[in-house]
């Protein structure tokens, strides 16, 4: 799974990647004590522009030639032929015809709105998993048993981030 998480990033002076990583290691998967929230993460990723209304997906910067049909936006292997004997239209299933794919979410060209300040938000930019104040709180948790409705944890911690604290957009998966 995919989780959209905001972190609070401290002001320092190492790099701001840097920074984003410390405060996420002590909840990487394995870590005794930890919330083991992920084993692996991106800045931005399938979130990037859940801050600023952009889709990663759509931009030119992030298409690539589509490898089933070599960007000829026609499939000519045995499986395109096959398909074409069945219906004259069929161009290509990789791209639909376009000769374009969208690169992996790993891959997406960095996005400078997954940064912003917390008090330029609004309260449908509320995350799945929320680390702020030293606090990690996600929308529900797991009780050993069943999944627990914590999302007013969430909103209250959301209610008590300082306006000029910069928060970050990352891609949790687990
Ligand atoms: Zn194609």
């Amino acid at each position: 799974m995919h989780y959209y998480a905001l972190v609070e990033v401290p002001e320092g002076d190492e790099p701001f990647e840097k920074r984003l990583a410390a405060v996420l290691a002590p909840h990487k998967e394995g870590v005794e004590g930890g919330s083991e929230l992920w084993d692996w993460w991106i800045l931005g990723g399938r979130w990037s522009g859940r801050l600023s209304g952009y889709d990663p997906y759509t931009d030119p910067v992030n298409q690539k030639r589509c490898w089933l049909c070599q960007g000829t936006k026609f499939r000519n292997d045995e499986l395109g032929k096959r398909e074409r004997a069945l219906n004259p239209e069929y161009t290509c299933n990789g791209c639909g015809g376009t000769g374009l794919m969208t690169v992996h979410e790993s891959e997406f060209v960095p996005h400078a709105g997954n940064v912003a300040k917390f008090g330029a938000l609004s309260k449908e930019m509320q995350p799945h998993v929320l680390i702020a104040n030293g606090q990690v709180v996600q929308m529900e948790a797991w009780t050993g048993s069943e999944w627990e409705d914590t999302s007013a944890a969430l909103t209250e911690l959301w209610g008590e981030i300082d306006p000029d604290a910069t928060v970050a957009v990352v891609d949790l998966h687990r």
